[in-house]
């Protein structure tokens, strides 16, 4: 598999860093993302985190930008609290994140690796739910 390099959305990751640092307390909310919707605009959102299974920012940020009337996504990013960094998604949001947004790109990576990359890159030989709902249509 070839993985498709895209530059990294500087901004988005200054934004997803900065809600992090100021925005994540305690042990609550301790990841932060920020999107770029397909007009532009950047939404940011973090994590809910609880036991029972608590959404990732990831998911959070798809339920805040929509209330936002932003429901196409160019660009993601997730950015730890602490200082972190660029902290790649967790199995759950990638197979959300595909299914929602199939030409998602992702800016995983560290230091001056970080790059932005096709979601279907992220999930090789990935289910896609659309795919399976043969009553639908
Ligand atoms: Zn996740």
């Amino acid at each position: 598999m070839t993985t498709r390099v895209h530059p990294a959305d500087d901004e988005l990751v200054r934004a997803a860093a900065h809600v992090a640092r100021t925005r994540c307390r305690g042990d609550n909310h301790t990841m932060a993302a920020a999107a770029r919707a397909q007009d532009g605009r950047i939404i940011t959102a973090v994590n809910a985190y609880h036991f029972t299974g608590g959404p990732c920012a990831e998911l959070v940020l798809i339920g805040a930008a929509a209330a936002q009337g932003a429901y196409e996504l160019d660009t993601i990013v997730a950015v730890g609290d602490r200082d972190r960094g660029v902290v790649p998604p967790c199995g759950r949001c990638r197979q959300v994140l595909l299914d929602y947004f199939p030409a998602l790109k992702v800016i995983v990576g560290a230091g001056d690796r970080v790059r932005a990359v096709p979601i279907a890159d992220l999930l090789p030989e990935s289910y896609v739910w659309a795919d399976h709902q043969l009553d639908a249509g």
